[in-house]
């Protein structure tokens, strides 16, 4: 398999720009200072209602993901797209799949529509199955946090099952981004429900007061999944 991943803080892409003009004098802990502000304040946001969809659409994650190429199905628009290589991690065994993404479709809304989630925001490398995330969220109640044996254990299978991976120290560190970001939309979209839940039932009292003025906050027609 070709190692061509780039680290976690170099995955920062600015669409109109060529690669040779990407900022060369911005320290790493800057772009990972950008990198994470772009995933707390733009890409996870724009991938819950997604995640949402999703889980309704697969009786909450009962259908296996389905990773699948998209390159070839070619985009018009002028932000400039690119195709992105994409080791998916899945429960019994690893694709590759080649993903086309433009401003119209990035790669987390393709591979959210896919049942998976991407390692970095504009250009992942690797992807795992939410499946195995949930089951991984799930594990974690249950036990100490612990993503490196939990790696070790899964590169060991899957390299039994005949998927070399190129490197445990790669597969656990963008596992680990991969987990953490999702934890992070795990916990946004409590956050969105329980900012509904407060709305609605300060709507409530404020129904059954007596013209009592409250703030009230967002609403959505959503349910907690
Ligand atoms: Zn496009």
């Amino acid at each position: 398999m070709v190692n061509d991943d780039p680290p976690f803080s170099d995955a920062v892409y600015f669409p109109n720009e060529d690669d040779a003009s990407r900022v060369p004098c911005i320290s790493n802990h800057q772009k990972k200072l950008n990198q994470w502000n772009r995933w707390s304040t733009e890409v996870i946001p724009s991938l819950v209602p997604l995640w949402r969809a999703y889980l309704r659409k697969t009786s909450n994650l009962r259908i296996p993901a389905l990773p699948k190429n998209t390159e070839g199905s070619e985009c018009f628009c002028d932000s400039g797209g690119r195709s992105l290589h994409v080791t998916c991690i899945l429960f019994d065994r690893v694709e590759q799949i080649v993903l086309r993404t433009c401003a119209c479709a990035s790669a987390p809304s393709q591979l959210m529509a896919m049942g998976l989630f991407g390692c970095a925001p504009i250009a992942p490398s690797l992807a795992v199955d939410l499946r195995l995330l949930q089951f991984v969220k799930t594990l974690f109640v249950c036990l100490t946090l612990n993503t490196t044996a939990w790696c070790e254990a899964l590169a060991v299978f899957l390299q039994e099952r005949g998927y070399g991976l190129t490197t445990q120290d790669n597969l656990r560190r963008r596992f680990s981004n991969t987990y953490h970001l999702y934890i992070v939309l795990v916990m946004h979209n409590k956050e969105l429900v329980s900012g509904i839940i407060n709305a609605s039932s300060s709507c409530h009292e404020r129904e059954t007061s007596d013209g009592e003025e409250e703030e009230g906050g967002a609403h959505e027609d959503t349910k907690d999944p």
